[in-house]
């Protein structure tokens, strides 16, 4: 187990550009253990709890200071006037861990405040109940698009957002947005139809009528960059719908039953023809990708076999072995921040995709 409890505000653009072993969306500062257990309206109305609105999955942004708005109980829910006045029950609220409170009042940190991981830390990190003084209880909650408007800031897709955010921004919002999401998906039970309600904070749903109780789901992704048997050579492809001219690793959902080798080599050859080797498959880093539903991105490394290029289902329009050389070209184009979206020459994702930091860590190391 890997605990990240620096608080990093350097932009995540940067951060991915300069760190290939890190993945947007990685570095969450937040303890989520314990506080769920308590009752969640006492740590609602705790003064050290701080929420995050979203509307419509969209979150609440200022951009004057470039960063999320966290809002207290107090102004949500205590200071509008009778005629509007936003009730807990109202909102989909999920309770998304303690930190620092620097992670919301900046004005004197540095950019970065590492933090040891010593026995200490990790005890109270791990046996953390009640927030210490320089702490905050983290939200995040949907708010009914009635109320929405009245709040301070812009409502921004986190997409688009991404290269505006710092690291700790990035992997909070998209904790916030994956939690969210999956309670608005899943208001009824799947087994008798009725409705469900949220319990511990959001980290599950109950049916009110069977008991069946729902987990928030996350969908695994085989990410493949296949390497050619010459070593110089890498696979990338295309799907109509990207942005023109951009190139990138093959990747799928893992099915039910399979392992992550055996579906990387199944996805590579639907999708190209190309057959890899299933005992030859290298784990890289993997990615909490919080859209379409919440998926974890995993990373790999295959060896093809056999390079013919068959392209057996429809899902990519294009696909080709590219050389180092081109690989150079591609990189430095998707790290251009203001590269303008009709360019048409060649390149892969940016540095906040795992595609990319699989194809620079070839470049660069393999
Ligand atoms: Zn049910």
């Amino acid at each position: 187990m890997s605990l990240r409890p620096e608080i990093h505000f350097s932009s995540v653009f940067d951060h991915c550009s300069l760190n290939n072993n890190f993945q947007c969306f990685q570095g969450n500062p937040l303890n989520r253990l314990n506080l769920h257990r308590k009752s969640l309206q006492d740590i609602v109305q705790h003064s050290q709890s701080r929420f995050l609105p979203y509307r419509q999955l969209k979150v609440l942004f200022n951009q004057e200071k470039k960063q999320p708005v966290w809002l207290t109980h107090q102004f949500l829910f205590d200071n509008n006037n009778n005629e509007h006045k936003l009730t807990v029950d109202q909102c989909e609220l999920v309770l998304l861990g303690i930190s620092s409170q620097s992670m919301v009042d900046r004005s004197s940190v540095a950019t970065s405040e590492p933090t040891k991981i010593d026995s200490e830390t990790l005890s109270k990190f791990f046996l953390a109940s009640e927030p210490a003084p320089d702490e905050y209880i983290y939200f995040a909650l949907s708010v009914p698009p009635s109320f929405a408007d009245k709040l301070p800031g812009t409502y921004m897709d986190l997409r688009p957002l991404l290269p505006q955010l710092s690291v700790i921004d990035a992997a909070v919002c998209g904790q916030g947005r994956a939690l969210l999401d999956w309670h608005e998906s899943n208001q009824y039970c799947g087994k008798c139809g009725s409705p469900t309600i949220s319990l511990e904070g959001g980290t599950r749903r109950k049916c009110t009528k069977c008991n069946h109780t729902l987990y928030p789901r996350t969908d695994p992704v085989a990410i493949t960059l296949v390497i050619h048997s010459d070593k110089e050579h890498i696979l990338l492809g295309r799907k109509p719908s990207f942005p023109p001219s951009m190139y990138t690793c093959l990747a799928g959902f893992i099915e039910p039953g399979e392992s992550i080798p055996e579906a990387c080599s199944r996805e590579v050859w639907e999708e190209s023809g190309v057959v890899v080797n299933t005992n030859q498959t290298h784990y890289f880093d993997s990615q909490p990708w919080p859209f379409l539903g919440g998926q974890l991105m995993i990373g790999c490394y295959a060896y093809a076999t056999d390079e013919t290029i068959t392209l057996h289902d429809s899902e990519l329009e294009d696909c080709r072995w590219f050389s180092r050389n081109e690989i150079a070209d591609m990189i430095q184009r998707s790290r251009n921040i203001n590269l303008d979206k009709n360019d048409q020459n060649l390149r892969i994702p940016p540095p906040i995709a795992i595609a990319h930091q699989l194809i620079y860590n070839w470049y660069s190391k393999i």
